[in-house]
């Protein structure tokens, strides 16, 4: 898929009314399972996931708010950001005043409209551009959210795609945000592109791909999955990847896991500019996979931060916010760290006492003391220098400075001639 193949997906999902539960995440997964053969699980409300329970179902009609005149002033038709998230149902006449107390709005940024939520409280409100707020008139108004708040279930996909060893990569985003772009339908989007790209060729860890309600879905699947959680070795969250910020990668709790050292040459080596976070305990569901009881080496892939971008969870975080060629990279980006993590081997030196000698073994052509080694035969003396048992083949490339790529070529010519061996 190419960046304008993943805008495309995107603006077809955009228009969907998605919340933790309900019909919009169903509707979601299933037009990304058009790409990839994802798994829909559907989990019944009330079910436990870890500290946490499986909340009612969530899906809406109408809603709306009538002025003083009749006069429809606020529309879900129009922005499905208008009505917050897990509103219960109402339909009641009252003051401005009433109302007030249900209105959400961005003083700074008055044209815009928030998004917000109340799954966790029995609530009911709508957001609004703050200047049209400040000129809502005194008088009854009338207001309709036909909500259902019911026991149904909770709906995530997974797709896995075995490898030849039982260890896996995990990629995991969360599907539960409305019309909101950057947060989290690039995260969809370039998911659904790595996933197809990782199909079309061969691989020796196994991929697993959760495409989860932020929170409450990844604490659903870490309570079916404990056993699929213990195999993995490394994975990213994915979340606000086509904005116009360099990517930005966040490092994983222990913070010097293989994911951690791979990530972090990958952007190094192929980008201008990337930043690195150390990990903090808030964001996205990277920090229940790193919570103590898992431990999962999972770092998160973004540009925009949580919280940190004005247009983060509004209206301003439409399709004109986010770019294909930014899409393409971040797809590029995730996909070599993929691959590395992949070629990525422990190995050690089986000659470890003083230089093994190879032009006897007919690997190193006449270098003698003239001029740099050739980049393949620099690699080798590296990767003898390193192979004490604790050293992976990128760790060999960041020390050294040499490609990745060149090393494992090198690593498979040392093993093939029996100098190293895989741990
Ligand atoms: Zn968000």
């Amino acid at each position: 898929m190419t960046g304008s193949e993943m805008m495309a997906l995107i603006e077809e999902l955009y228009p969907i009314l998605r919340s933790v539960t309900g019909e919009g995440v169903r509707e979601t997964l299933a037009i990304l399972a058009r790409f990839n053969p994802i798994e829909i699980h559907e989990v019944p409300s009330g079910s436990p996931a870890l500290d946490w329970t499986v909340p009612r179902e969530w899906n809406v009609g109408e809603a709306w708010i009538r002025d003083p005149e009749g006069w429809s002033i606020v529309d879900l038709k129009d922005s499905n950001l208008h009505v917050v998230g897990y509103s219960v149902p109402i339909r009641k006449k009252m003051s401005l005043g009433e109302l007030e107390t249900h209105l959400h709005s961005i003083p700074e940024r008055p044209d815009w409209i928030p998004w917000r939520n109340t799954l966790y409280e029995e609530n009911w409100g709508f957001c609004l551009p703050h200047s049209q707020r400040e000129a809502l008139p005194e008088g009854e108004y009338e207001v309709c959210i036909d909500s259902r708040l019911e026991d149904g279930h909770l709906t995530y996909g997974e797709l896995f795609l075995p490898g030849e060893i039982d260890q896996e990569f995990l990629i995991s985003v969360h599907v539960c945000h409305p019309s909101l772009a950057n947060d989290n339908l690039t995260g969809m989007a370039v998911s659904t592109a790595v996933a197809r790209r990782i199909t079309e060729s061969g691989h020796r860890l196994g991929v697993r791909f959760l495409f989860v309600p932020g929170t409450i879905g990844s604490l659903t699947w870490l309570e079916r999955n404990p056993d699929a959680a213990s195999r993995v070795i490394g994975g990213l969250t994915l979340t606000c990847l086509g904005d116009a910020s360099p990517l930005t990668y966040k490092r994983t709790y222990g913070g010097e896991n293989e994911i951690d050292r791979v990530a972090s040459h990958v952007l190094g080596a192929r980008l201008e500019h990337h930043e690195e976070l150390d990990f903090y305990p808030y964001g996205y569901d990277e920090r229940q996979y790193n919570s103590p009881g898992f431990r999962m080496p999972i770092g998160s892939m973004m540009r925009g931060r949580h919280g940190q971008f004005p247009e983060y969870h509004t209206s301003a975080d439409n399709l004109s916010f986010v770019s294909g060629e930014q899409l393409e990279e971040a797809a590029n980006v995730v996909l070599e760290i993929f691959r590395t993590m992949d070629q990525n081997r422990l190995f050690k030196n089986l000659l470890p006492k003083g230089e093994p000698q190879l032009g006897r073994r007919g690997i190193y052509r006449a270098i003698g003391g003239h001029g740099d080694p050739e980049s393949r035969q620099y690699a080798m003396l590296w990767l003898l220098q390193m192979g004490d048992g604790t050293t992976t083949l990128i760790d060999v490339a960041t020390r050294s400075g040499i490609s990745f790529d060149e090393v494992v070529g090198a690593a498979n010519i040392l093993e093939e001639h029996h100098l190293i061996q895989w741990c």
